[in-house]
């Protein structure tokens, strides 16, 4: 069984990942010092998959500290590094907060990767490296332009760092670009909790329904689309997981040539944010308020990927629908008014 760290094990995708690795067999540990993640999550993981995680309450940005941990886990043979800020208006007010702590964390693990000879990488990338796309779908070889967001452009450099090193160093390296990611695992045992009032559409649908908030706003409905809303890729949260067991997989089994490579993660198609709306309606049975608004500043009209490369060379496919990423997003939210009323 080989033993995978997971940078960030606590967040989001990150504790998915958590779960889809142990039901592949692997066996993980995580790290994450839970300043935007609470370590309950894990309690989560461990109703899901039987299985305790150790979780090492460290920052990246110690290098001392990080160290402490490939000494103790001399055997890590896979790192899937999550650990990052992620939220897009407070990386565009605090841009040194996300490139400090973003880069110093990310270039702390390298330096170990090569020390520890930990032969696999997986990097957690965006869609955000492509800014604002005009020619879509968007594959892995569109230009990139300048991202929109440090936050994006934290990613950007990331992936360029990353490539650099591979060039100088045994290890192999993946980043997967995730369009949207949204969704719960079907236990709704785990799922996203935001650390800052959530600014991205699915968090905002299901507190809207479930009354968090009195009513929330569509930016933009004149946009050169069907509808004239913004069109995204959404992505069901355990099916990004998934991608980095397969992709991990396909390193370990040594069938990848190149040192560096990357892959966009999205279903390929483009869903509007009216089509969400009423998706999310049908699915549950819950009635949003919401009210049509002018545009959003920085928003882009449409985004979606091509998965091709992804499909062909490591056979990854979504599994989850629509409708089960609205189904799954609510029972979540549920669930997290349920636990804060025991608290
Ligand atoms: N959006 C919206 N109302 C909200 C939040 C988001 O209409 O309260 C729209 C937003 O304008 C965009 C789409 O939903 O067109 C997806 O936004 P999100 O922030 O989730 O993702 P991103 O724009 O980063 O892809």
């Amino acid at each position: 069984m080989s033993k995978i760290l997971v940078t960030g094990g606590c967040g989001y995708i990150g504790s998915h990942t958590l779960v889809d690795l142990i039901e592949n067999g692997y066996e993980v540990i995580s790290v994450d010092n839970n300043s935007r993640s609470s370590e309950a999550i894990l309690n989560g993981v461990k109703d899901i998959s039987g299985k305790e995680v150790k979780n090492y309450a460290v920052d990246l940005c110690d290098f001392d500290k990080t160290k402490a941990i490939f000494d103790e886990n001399p055997d890590i043979k896979g790192i899937v590094h999550f650990a990052a800020y992620k939220t897009v208006p407070e990386s565009v007010e605090h841009p040194l907060r996300y490139y400090r702590n973003n880069l110093y964390s990310l270039i702390n693990l390298l330096d170990l990767t090569r020390d520890y000879k930990v032969p696999n990488f997986i990097f957690s990338s965006s869609c955000s490296v492509y800014g604002n796309v005009e020619d879509l779908p968007v594959t892995e070889e569109t230009t990139l332009v300048r991202p929109q967001s440090p936050y994006g452009n934290t990613k950007k450099i990331g992936e360029e760092i990353i490539e650099d090193f591979s060039k100088v160093c045994d290890s192999k390296f993946i980043a997967l670009r995730y369009f949207n990611p949204i969704g719960a695992h079907p236990s709704a045992q785990i799922g996203e909790t935001p650390f800052l009032p959530p600014q991205n559409l699915m968090p905002i649908i299901t507190e809207t329904a479930i009354g968090k908030r009195e009513k929330m706003y569509v930016f933009g409905t004149d946009y050169p689309t069907r509808d004239g809303s913004c069109v995204r890729d959404y992505i069901h949260v355990v099916d990004i997981a998934h991608a980095h067991t397969l992709a991990l997989d396909h390193l370990q089994k040594n069938l990848h040539s190149d040192n560096y490579d990357v892959y966009n993660i999205g279903t390929g198609n483009g869903v509007s944010v009216l089509e969400i709306l009423q998706s999310f309606e049908k699915a549950t049975g819950k009635k949003l308020n919401y009210e049509l608004k002018e545009r959003r500043p920085g928003d882009a009209i449409a985004v979606f990927a091509n998965k091709n490369k992804i499909s062909e060379k490591i056979g990854w496919e979504p599994q989850y629908s629509l409708e089960d990423m609205m189904r799954t997003s609510w029972a979540w939210e549920e669930k997290r008014m349920e636990l804060s009323k025991e608290v």
